[in-house]
């Protein structure tokens, strides 16, 4: 058996129940053949000693020592009862930290899985890191993460709660975009789940399934005023407080500013808005809270107006966005009343299509808006933050196809509270050659 000097002594196995036999690098990799420390056994039928029968290696990928891959070479070892009336003849050895017809071991799954889950690395550069097939660390993910995202414990104690639909998957020439709706726990940012569609149903199912007691804990509800979200909560939800929380309401408003300036972008120009265009150009600094934007981008903002904007539509949604923040950002019931009103003479008097539509859905959702501020410590944040999260897996992942591994991945990522993992640890071990 080759040994490999001086340095093999300095490495750390920690793999329970395992030792090193022999040890070299080749082509920079660690080369480690194994064996179990088990040296006598019973024969699990007759508890008669067992012999050595014959020994049969495995090659599994283990975690890198040193920045360096690993490839472990178990030598198995077959037992044969030597009890000549026993039915049982031989047997191969197992252990639960290297799996049957495993490419890896379990705990270089279970650090994948983290990587993957609690880091959003792409399974294609883990799967590059451990020299294995994108599929087999797909797999390790689905194995470790499926029982830390359906642990029921990840649920508990939800008081406010918040819905938010997301884009699953862009809209090709064939399929219109799919979407997802998202349910946060609003007071620490989890993401509790994700469902399939946007639709009163897929809510209705999932808050169907959860426990009387769950549902009575909540009493907040926040959600997006342009979904059949609320028809959703009454059965299950009925005792709770339903708000439209700044988060939502500010996104609408931001869709009209968006879409009167590429409205007046066409009738202005003739064409979608490109790079040089006065208003294409200010698309963002639109969208600036206005207390947010710097003096220099004031005056783009008003120079891009006056070039782009000749009817002074985009300029009135624009007013129209800021008025309707202020409701949120007044003091108390009564300062945000009256900043609703100050909202709804501004959509009425400058008769702006899309403004008028937006005055209309908040109308119908007044009572939820103003909600909002008898609501302590239901903030906008977590919801916020989750959809960031959410970008960031769907860019790494490029583009899902498959829900269950959306779901599952969104989960790992921003809805389990991952702890260190003791077994994907390297141990304070010295490595023992066995001579
Ligand atoms: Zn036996």
């Amino acid at each position: 058996m080759g040994h490999h000097g001086s340095a093999s002594g300095s490495i750390l196995l920690g793999l329970d129940e395992f030792e090193v036999a022999a040890a070299e690098v080749v082509d920079q990799e660690w080369r480690l053949a194994v064996q179990t420390t088990a040296t006598t056994v019973g024969c699990t039928a007759c508890g008669s000693h067992a012999r050595l029968h014959a020994r049969r290696t495995v090659r599994v990928r283990d975690l890198p020592i040193g920045g360096r891959p690993v490839v472990l070479a178990w030598r198995k070892r077959i037992w044969r009862c030597v009890e000549p009336a026993c039915e049982v003849r031989t047997w191969t050895e197992q252990r639960t930290a290297i799996r049957p017809r495993a490419v890896l071991t379990e705990r270089a799954r279970a650090e994948a899985c983290r990587r993957v889950g609690k880091d959003a690395h792409a399974v294609a550069a883990v799967a590059r890191d451990l020299g294995v097939g994108w599929a087999t660390i797909m797999r390790a993910v689905t194995d470790h993460g499926t029982p830390l995202v359906e642990d029921p414990a990840r649920l508990d104690g939800v008081a406010a709660l918040g819905l938010d639909e997301t884009s699953f998957l862009k809209a090709t020439r064939r399929a219109p975009t799919r979407y997802v709706t998202g349910l946060v726990d609003l007071e620490d940012g989890r993401l509790l789940d994700v469902v399939a569609d946007r639709t009163r149903v897929a809510v209705h199912g999932w808050l169907d399934a959860r426990p009387r007691d769950w549902l009575a804990q909540v009493a907040t509800v926040a959600l997006d005023p342009w979904r059949g979200y609320a028809s959703a909560l009454v059965a299950p939800l009925g005792h709770a407080r339903v708000v439209v929380d700044h988060f939502h309401a500010i996104r609408l408003a931001n869709v009209v500013v968006d879409q009167v300036r590429r409205r007046v972008q066409q009738a202005t120009l003739g064409h979608r808005g490109r790079k040089p265009d006065p208003l294409y150009r200010i698309r963002k600094l639109l969208l600036t809270a206005a207390e947010q934007l710097t003096s220099r981008g004031r005056v783009r903002l008003r120079a891009g107006l006056q070039a782009g904007d000749p009817t002074g539509e985009v300029a009135a949604a624009w007013q129209g966005k800021e008025l309707l923040r202020a409701v949120y950002a007044a003091t108390g019931p009564v300062a945000a009343r009256a900043a609703l009103e100050r909202f709804y003479r501004w959509a009425d008097g400058v008769e702006v299509a899309e403004l008028s539509r937006l005055a209309r859905t908040v109308r119908a959702w007044e009572v939820e808006i103003l909600a909002w501020h008898v609501t302590d410590g239901c903030s906008n944040g977590p919801t916020e933050a989750v959809n960031l999260l959410i970008k960031k897996v769907k860019r790494v992942g490029h583009g899902f196809r498959n829900f269950t591994n959306y779901r599952l991945r969104l989960l790992l990522h921003c809805g389990v509270a991952w702890r260190t993992h003791q077994t994907a640890r390297l141990r304070d071990r010295p490595l023992r050659l066995v001579t």
